[in-house]
């Protein structure tokens, strides 16, 4: 599940290998995925690519000409650059970009769903694209404050997964940065205090700042399909909590599993198993 580290780190390394490559030929073999029609994608096509920066989880892949390619990984995208081109029978290709010098540069994603997304713009466009506009600040190298963004009565975990009020952290991330903080993933970011406010701004950097660095020592082109990512907390529920020695506990939603340690973070106490109390019901 990629999120603002694994975004960053990839947005580096597949960025300074293809700046200034041309592409030769562009096309979207996903039949959900190419979400604009204009430009055409063949707008692209013998242009020049300047480099790929990120915004929030999202990548820019930017393209002479005042063109960009906005790019949603969602849950199971990669993005990832090949010596040679995609064998025909590479079902997992959503958008390929094939490059003067046979190299070629693939939006891919695994699992059943297509969701992950790619829009073709101009600066006009990217000016008033919406998944853009709406994004809340960085949530690293340098947030705001986090007391007047986090100020609403919803719980921690939900606000700071919200693009809208911040922008790179998701579900596994967010563990780590709770439990950095000592902060219950319940507590309503209302009632943060100005101390805990300023714990969980330090969680948020120093926790991103760690993955991005874990990345820069351990990751090179090119990215594997699957990221080692350096979590302590995140689905290691029955595992002892890496400063105290508690195990980690573990509350089960639909789509994804929330785990924190009772010691540091909700005062010894066991949060509900929502998945459990829906079967006891
Ligand atoms: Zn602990």
């Amino acid at each position: 599940m990629p999120e603002l580290p694994e975004v960053e780190i990839t947005a580096r390394l597949i960025g300074a290998a293809v700046a200034d490559a041309r592409i030769e030929a562009a096309s979207a073999p996903g039949i959900n995925a190419l979400r604009s029609f204009d430009p055409p994608l063949s707008a692209i096509e013998g242009r020049r690519l300047l480099g790929v920066r990120r915004r929030g989880k999202l990548f820019v892949v930017e393209v002479d000409g005042g063109l960009s390619l906005l790019i949603h990984l969602m849950s199971a995208g990669r993005l990832q650059l090949f010596q040679t081109r995609a064998s025909r029978r590479d079902r997992a290709s959503r958008l390929l970009l094939a490059l003067s010098d046979g190299r070629e540069l693939r939006l891919r994603e695994f699992g059943t769903r297509q969701t992950a997304w790619v829009k073709l713009l101009t600066a006009g466009g990217m000016a008033a694209e919406e998944t853009l506009a709406t994004l809340g600040p960085e949530a690293w190298p340098d947030p705001p404050p986090l007391r007047p963004l986090l100020n609403e009565p919803r719980p921690l975990h939900s606000l700071l997964r919200d693009q809208r009020v911040i922008a790179g952290i998701g579900r596994s991330w967010v563990d780590e940065i709770l439990h950095a903080a000592r902060l219950s993933p319940f507590k309503r970011g209302s009632e943060l205090s100005q101390e805990e406010a300023g714990a969980l701004r330090d969680a948020v950097t120093g926790e991103l700042e760690r993955a991005i660095a874990h990345y820069e020592r351990s990751l090179a082109l090119p990215i594997p399909d699957k990221l080692p990512m350096p979590l302590r907390v995140h689905r290691r529920n029955g595992e002892p909590c890496p400063r105290c020695n508690t195990r980690l506990e573990a509350v089960f939603y639909e789509e994804h599993v929330m785990c924190y340690c009772p010691t540091c973070q909700t005062e010894g106490r066991q949060l509900k198993d929502r998945r459990l109390s829906r079967l006891l019901k």
